[in-house]
């Protein structure tokens, strides 16, 4: 069997690995660097950047724990060195991967002829066809840009540029307080920018439920991070040193650069989909079936190019299903439990519904919870804000959860296995937790869903 994937982002080259295990000849075209937007300007840029800005906060909390380091400070430009080493060591990994699976990287531009055949534009001009039996369309997503915003990757940039900064801005207005907007709004915060977000819902992080932003609103406050909700942009104007950012309630306001961060949309720019007849929704995704196949028999997509959650996980497991579905395997049930994670300091981590859903659906439903603030642990490490919330149906089924706390996206995984395999809080609440740890708390708030943590 002969497979050629386009882009090599998580979805493409898990597939891609996974095809050529199953015993598939792969051939995987990227334009760019192998690891996709995930790992050379998402997932993990953004998270090493949050590393190095965890390290300050700890350092220049030193104190409280008996530590006296007087001269703790951050330079942005090391931290972004640090930043490129870790991406550049996990590029080599993926090549390597790919050496030893037998996958071979084609570099250039890939486009669908018909069916079968993918032609790749190189470099220097030149042009390669790779024909095979299957073909799977993975070249993910890039950030929404409205032309009123002024896009220009110096004064108002995406997080593209804002992970390659050198130096922070003095002040920084973030359109959107989604999960990009929230971390690197607090990441920049920390390093010395006044920072401004601007959201047009009700809440930062408008898809959680409400307590879960409060408390990420709390400490975003502590920070001075200055918060509008509820209000969006009627007009962006540059001038020469500022721009300024006018509100649909008319307020300005006025910094050295905007974060656009209003969303991410697929990006299929130049794969010829229409000539080939690939069906593509209203939104730009591309439409597949249950089984990943697009409306073109034998060309499968995966990632970001189609309408599931933007999220690394989310594109990397359907790279596997694809993979194998395109190997004869019939794979289906991706979406049951998909984890939503927030690297921000508190972190925040959910699972399944929220309560708002669980109410809007008409589900009846308990919770449960637990603070951080009561746990052995948390006052150890000195990480006492935030709670874990559980949400079961009458059946005492977990159906939800949420984390807001220290490694709250680590401890999520115990919770997504509830939601996954449709355990209840009882069966999960009787296994024992090890003591002193943080996941104590999911076990306190597993007990209060039947009123018997100990502890609360
Ligand atoms: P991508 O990773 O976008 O890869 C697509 C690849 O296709 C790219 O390498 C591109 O160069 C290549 N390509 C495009 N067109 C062509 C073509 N015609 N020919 C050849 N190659 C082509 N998700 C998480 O789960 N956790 C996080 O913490 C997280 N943080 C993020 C932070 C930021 C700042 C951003 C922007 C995103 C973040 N995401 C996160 C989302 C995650 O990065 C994406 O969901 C994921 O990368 C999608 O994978 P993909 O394989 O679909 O596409």
């Amino acid at each position: 069997m002969k497979i050629t994937v386009i882009g090599a982002g998580p979805g493409g080259y898990e597939a891609a690995i996974m095809a050529a295990k199953l015993g598939a000849d792969v051939k995987i075209v990227e334009k760019n660097e192998v690891g996709g937007t995930c790992l050379n300007i998402g997932c993990i840029p953004t998270k090493a950047l949050l590393a190095s800005s965890d390290v300050l906060t700890t350092s220049l909390e030193a104190e409280k724990f008996g530590v006296f380091n007087d001269n703790t400070y951050a330079d942005l430009k090391q931290i972004i060195e640090r930043k490129d080493k870790v991406v550049s060591g996990l590029v080599k990994g993926i090549k390597f991967l790919f050496e030893s699976n037998c996958v071979n990287l084609v570099r250039g531009i890939g486009k669908l002829i018909d069916s079968k055949t993918v032609e790749v534009k190189r470099g220097d001009g030149s042009v390669e066809k790779l024909v095979s039996d299957k073909i799977l369309l993975a070249t993910g997503s890039i950030p929404i840009c409205p032309e009123m915003f002024h896009y220009d990757g110096k004064r108002v940039i995406t997080s593209t540029e804002a992970l390659a900064l050198k130096t922070p801005p003095k002040s920084m207005i973030v359109i959107g307080g989604g999960v990009i907007g929230c971390e690197l709004g607090q990441f920049f915060n920390r390093m010395g920018t006044k920072i401004t977000i601007v959201e047009m819902a009700d809440q930062i992080l408008s898809s959680e439920d409400e307590d879960v932003a409060k408390q990420l609103v709390r400490q975003f406050k502590r920070e001075k991070i200055k918060i509008l909700t509820a209000n969006g942009v009627s007009d962006v104007n540059i001038q020469d040193s500022n721009v300024v950012v006018t509100l649909k309630n008319g307020e300005i306001l006025e910094a050295e650069m905007i974060l656009l961060s209003i969303g991410r949309c697929s990006y299929s720019k130049g794969l010829n989909l229409e000539e080939v007849g690939i069906k593509i929704d209203p939104q730009g995704h591309i439409e597949v079936d249950g089984n990943l196949e697009t409306s073109v028999k034998g060309i499968y997509a995966v990632g970001d190019l189609i309408n599931t959650p933007f999220l690394a996980h989310v594109a990397s497991k359907e790279g596997i299903i694809a993979a194998e579905n395109m190997m004869g395997k019939a794979k289906t049930g991706l979406h049951k439990a998909i984890p939503r994670c927030v690297y921000t300091d508190p972190q925040v981590a959910a699972v399944g519904l929220t309560e708002k859903e669980a109410q809007k659906r008409g589900i009846p439903y308990k919770t449960g919870s637990f603070d951080f603030r009561a746990l052995g642990k948390a006052q150890i490490i000195g990480k006492i804000q935030g709670q874990v919330k559980i949400i079961v149906d009458e059946k005492d089924v977990v159906i939800g959860a949420s984390i807001v706390g220290p490694e709250a996206t680590d401890l999520l995984a115990e919770l997504t296995m509830a939601v996954h395999f449709g355990l209840t809080a009882e069966v999960l609440g009787d296994v024992i937790h090890p003591h002193p740890t943080l996941s104590e708390a999911i076990m306190e708030a597993l007990h209060d869903v039947h009123g018997k943590s100990i502890n609360k």
